[in-house]
């Protein structure tokens, strides 16, 4: 992966995110508490002016810039994740180029901060088909939506929506669907 192709990626995300703020806070006023598409927006239209105003010319730079963005203007659960998980892509694109690699250290940097693993309802549930599908050569859209859809028959055992016992089964995952939206963007860009 290479600096415009990353640029143009987190442009079509902020872009992205911004177009379905509304649907992304129904999903989780639905098993939450209605602002996941309030926070996603806010963060991702602060993280693009500061890409756009400070232009930074390494991969690692500009996740760093990006994670830095998501850390302290998204807010919520989401904030600190979505900014863990740049943060730890921008310690890997010091050493490395590689896609797979890259992405890897983003699920730890939100493994890390929010302890969820695979079946939990969390965006990890995106992460976690979404990088094994980038390893084996077979992303395609199909994949990356089929990742967020297999959280709707889960039962949340991490975050808000874990409150909710057995009635959150039967629902999307607010963030799965976010970052659905980020390995869909990355596609379109030609990330990979
Ligand atoms: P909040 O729940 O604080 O209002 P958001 O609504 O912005 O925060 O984000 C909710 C999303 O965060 C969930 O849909 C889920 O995907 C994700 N999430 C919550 N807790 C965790 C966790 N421990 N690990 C990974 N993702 C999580
Ligand atoms: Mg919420
Ligand atoms: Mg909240």
């Amino acid at each position: 992966m290479n600096v415009e192709q990353t640029t143009k990626w987190l442009a079509l995300f902020a872009a992205k995110i911004n177009d379905n703020k509304q649907y992304l806070s129904d999903l989780d006023s639905a098993i939450g508490d209605g602002d996941h598409g309030m926070n996603m927006a806010r963060g991702t239209t602060e993280m693009q002016k500061a890409l756009e105003e400070k232009q930074p010319d390494t991969l690692m730079d500009i996740f760093k810039l990006a994670g830095m963005q998501l850390v302290s203007k998204v807010g919520g659960a989401s904030g600190p994740l979505y900014g863990s998980a740049f943060l730890g892509m921008a310690k890997a694109a010091k050493d490395s180029d590689d896609l797979a690699t890259i992405l890897e250290a983003g699920l730890e940097g939100i493994q890390k901060r929010g302890k969820a693993v695979a079946g939990e309802k969390t965006m990890i549930d995106t992460w976690v088909p979404v990088i094994a599908a980038v390893k084996a050569n077979e992303l395609t859209k199909e994949v990356v939506e089929q990742a967020a859809q297999s959280t709707i028959d889960m039962q949340a055992t991490k975050g808000r929506a874990s409150y909710l016992g057995e009635r959150s089964i039967g629902h999307l995952d607010p963030g799965s669907v976010s970052s659905q939206y980020l390995f869909e963007t990355m596609i379109e860009a030609g990330v990979i």
